[in-house]
């Protein structure tokens, strides 16, 4: 009793001695179901009293536009208009589209904006999700072709020219909605706070106690929240995908997750169980993770070590790591269960 009694004093001593030396006023969070997932947001400084109001409009804003489902955004209209018409969309709208086609034509099409068709008819992470026939995927694979994707930037309009085809921005636009959010909170003048939208992380500035953010990344064997590493970081987004993310069991047993291969119509089947990126922007860290998963090794680790200022942790079913050069220093191995390959 007695220890347990100095131990809590000692906690609230550190507490209290943070609080006076840095006078940081006690952290502030709000969570909102958004994107399909928990988005949160972590302030540890004094911010205005509106600015988490503002945060969330804009993140439900970057939804209504660029959710496949709502139907009246701008993603729904486009997907509507297949085959049929040019839809002009919002400037940010746009400008997710075509980053998303740039990172489709960068990986040959493993990165697939218009991945859409097959989204859909698998229904990863929905109630409806299904192993669908071999036919039906055919089928649907058929519609994937990003290069049928047409932008025209003066007009601002998307043109998807087969009908059936659809864009999906499942895999970029929550990094795009972390960007936003890291841009309003540092144009409030806020220096350390976490953005952390279904595990899309923004680390933003430094601890209050004035060292390195330590970030968890996930071991993808086990639920959200259990971690095989940690990462040590300043400013920075870092984004996992993965199979532990959206999956459903089949008839056969079999693990079905939402990474799909646009060419076979599959899930992605490569041995690789996750992927970490870390960059400066989140949008870049998202594209990238799923580009990176579905190049898998050693295409994608290849790919990683030729892009400035970008470096990703690849993790296989056998539990080895596999990483670049930059990430080896930032990042320990917390689960001795993991190796990192080469050591
Ligand atoms: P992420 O969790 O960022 O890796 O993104 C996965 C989500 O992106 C899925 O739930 C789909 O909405 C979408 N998606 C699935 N396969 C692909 C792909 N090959 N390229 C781009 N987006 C994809
Ligand atoms: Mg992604």
């Amino acid at each position: 009793m007695i220890r347990g009694h100095k131990a809590l004093a000692a906690v609230l001593g550190a507490v209290i001695l943070t609080a006076s030396c840095s006078r940081a006023p006690e952290p502030r969070t709000r969570m909102e179901f958004l994107l399909g997932t928990a988005c949160s947001v972590t302030l540890h400084d004094r911010a205005s009293p509106d600015l988490l109001d503002r945060v969330f409009r804009r993140v439900k804003e970057i939804e209504d536009r660029m959710s496949a489902t709502v139907e009246d955004g701008d993603i729904g209209r486009v997907n509507a208009g297949a085959g049929k018409r040019a839809v002009r969309v919002e400037e940010d709208t746009f400008a997710v589209v075509e980053a998303g086609l740039e990172f489709s034509r960068m990986s040959g099409g493993a990165f697939n904006v218009a991945v859409g068709p097959l989204v859909s008819l698998w229904g990863i992470g929905t109630e409806g999700a299904r192993l669908p026939e071999k036919g039906e995927i055919a089928a649907a694979a058929a519609r994937t072709d990003y290069q049928k994707v047409r932008l025209h930037r003066e007009a601002r309009t998307i043109f998807l020219e087969e009908p059936g085809m659809a864009l999906d921005l499942g895999a970029i636009a929550k990094g795009y909605a972390a960007d936003e959010a890291a841009r309003l909170l540092r144009e409030d003048g806020v220096t350390s706070a976490v953005i952390d939208f279904g595990g899309n992380i923004v680390a933003l500035g430094s601890h209050p106690a004035g060292r390195l953010w330590r970030v968890g990344v996930q071991n993808p064997d086990l639920s959200r929240g259990q971690y095989l590493g940690v990462l040590e970081a300043r400013d920075l987004a870092v984004v996992s995908s993965g199979v532990y993310e959206r999956f459903f069991t089949g008839p056969d047993g079999k693990r079905y997750h939402h990474i799909l291969d646009s060419k076979t119509g599959y899930p992605v089947e490569n041995g690789l169980t996750g992927v970490t990126v870390t960059a400066r922007d989140s949008m870049v860290a998202d594209a990238l993770s799923t580009t990176f998963f579905a190049l898998g090794l050693p295409a994608g680790l290849e790919l990683a070590d030729r892009i400035d200022g970008v470096e990703a942790l690849f993790i296989t079913g056998g539990r080895e790591l596999h990483a670049t050069r930059g990430l080896r220093e930032s990042f320990k191995v917390t689960d001795p269960s993991f190796r990192m390959a080469g050591e």
